[in-house]
């Protein structure tokens, strides 16, 4: 692609130059050359009618002698640069201004017939025979009593025309030359705003495409090549941290894959070469079985999460009771709230409250801040579990009185594979998952999720639902 624009611009602006000169050469000539020739026409031709009505009329009637009217002809023809003749209708020479009176031998006009001219009031040509070059000629009747007794003729060279249509021309040729020479500022322009930007950006593409995603965009302006390249550059920086994002994630999934194959292979190493004792075998075994679990769970977190991202997440929404199915998830974490001595605080509106939503992963949802807040709740503590109808929505809380959040974590804590740093003395399994998870499967649902937290006091996830119409369904 490198040169073509610029290349096509150039010629397009050399199709204009010839194009204009063409234009001038042909149109310009003809029509500068016949405006000028009826206007030299009509000067002649008033010359001639005064002439006529005057000088040859006062001479047919023999009011004034051939000698004077010979005068006023080569006066006029001095004047006009032009030759003047007095002809009768059958062509005899009565005076004219190139040659001295001669009456005994007048010459004669071979052909001359004024209805040959078919209405015009002059003619280009050698005037019958008369001449060797074209010559505009024009002429006026000397009328006397309704009869026409003879013409002025007025007589001018083409050759001195052409010359002053050429000289005009002249002018219009150097226009066209200014003209062309100042439509090189379009070039200019073109070059400075479009050209140069345009390499600018497809020199920062190429740097991106080859990886190099953090080049600096050299595009700055106001207009539609500075809006191309800000949406380049934007796009490039949005490259850039999905880049860090997935180095990101690799380097957290490599590194929460190997502390627990690290610590299964050091317990079965030491099992095999005797350093763990036969019957000390069930202990480390259940060290290694809590180890494979939680790699379990990782890959089953990181499966979920995938799917969840690269199909948009397919719900399948059903309407379903809600605080049923609280109360079912509350019930599989009996166990460990036995264990640490919890107590769960179920206040649930009404009887039967409806949403329609995808029962499988609003459970998920439900497990994963239940598990949460038993994971980091103290002993002895009472988690709450409520439900409210509001604004045609449902919002469920999940609330402990637990280690809390820190306030500057509250913000991460839906990122991948974050965890705060006083929860992981608390919770060595955990995945840092969970969260991004349940954040997608509301997001899919077009709803929210939302974090109240207070280091020390208590944390409090709420997340709504769409309450399902009844009278709907
Ligand atoms: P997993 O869910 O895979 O077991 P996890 O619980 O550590 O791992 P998330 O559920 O995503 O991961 O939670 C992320 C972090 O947010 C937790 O590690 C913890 O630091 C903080 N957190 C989440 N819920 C609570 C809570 N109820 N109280 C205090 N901290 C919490
Ligand atoms: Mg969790």
């Amino acid at each position: 692609m490198k040169k073509t624009l610029y290349l096509k611009l150039i010629i397009a602006y050399l199709i204009f130059g010839v194009f204009g000169l063409i234009v001038v050469v042909t149109f310009m000539q003809q029509m500068t050359e016949n405006r000028l020739r009826q206007n030299k026409a009509e000067e002649l031709y008033r010359v001639a009618t005064v002439l006529s009505e005057e000088d040859a009329l006062r001479l047919y009637k023999n009011e004034t002698s051939l000698a004077s009217v010979k005068e006023r002809l080569d006066s006029y023809a001095r004047m006009l640069d032009a030759r003047l003749q007095i002809l009768n209708p059958s062509g005899l020479v009565v005076v004219d201004s190139a040659f001295p009176v001669d009456v005994d031998n007048p010459s004669t006009v071979e052909g001359f017939d004024m209805t040959m001219l078919n209405g015009s009031f002059f003619s280009v040509g050698n005037f019958y025979g008369q001449f060797k070059e074209d010559w505009l000629s024009v002429a006026a009747p000397v009328t006397m009593g309704y009869a026409v007794r003879g013409y002025v003729l007025v007589h001018y060279r083409a050759s001195a025309l052409r010359s002053t249509t050429n000289h005009l021309l002249d002018i219009d040729y150097i226009l066209l030359l200014v003209l062309f020479l100042l439509s090189l500022i379009i070039l200019i322009f073109f070059t400075e705003l479009i050209y140069m930007p345009l390499r600018r950006i497809i020199h920062a593409t190429e740097e991106y495409a080859a990886g190099n995603l953090r080049y600096p965009m050299p595009v700055e302006s106001d207009d539609e090549i500075g809006y191309l390249a800000a949406s380049l550059a934007y796009m490039a920086q949005e490259l850039a941290k999905g880049e860090d994002n997935q180095k990101h994630i690799v380097a957290n999934v490599s590194h929460d894959f190997r502390s627990p194959l690290t610590s299964i292979n050091g317990y079965l190493t030491a099992m095999q070469d005797g350093t763990i004792p036969p019957e000390q075998y069930p202990k480390y075994l259940d060290i290694v079985l809590n180890e494979t679990d939680r790699l379990i769970k990782l890959t089953n977190n990181l499966l979920t999460l995938n799917n969840l991202n690269t199909q948009g997440m397919i719900l399948e929404k059903s309407v379903f009771d809600i605080n049923a199915v609280i109360r079912r998830v509350v019930s599989t974490f009996e166990g460990s709230c036995r264990e640490k001595r919890i107590a769960m605080e179920l206040s649930l509106t009404g009887e039967n409250l409806p949403v329609k939503a995808d029962l499988t992963r609003i459970q998920q949802v439900l497990y994963n801040l239940i598990d949460n807040a038993i994971k980091f709740s103290h002993h002895n503590s009472v988690i709450k579990l409520e439900t409210r109808e509001k604004y045609s929505k449902v919002f469920v809380s999940v609330k402990d009185s637990g280690i809390g959040i820190p306030k500057e974590s509250v913000p991460l804590v839906f990122n991948r594979f974050y965890k705060s740093d006083i929860s992981r003395g608390k919770d060595k399994k955990g995945t840092g998952l969970g969260l991004s998870i349940t954040k997608e499967i509301i997001r899919a649902h077009g709803e929210n999720i939302n974090v109240i937290s207070t280091e020390g006091v208590g944390t409090e996830f709420i997340f709504s639902l769409p309450l399902a119409d009844e009278s709907a369904e």
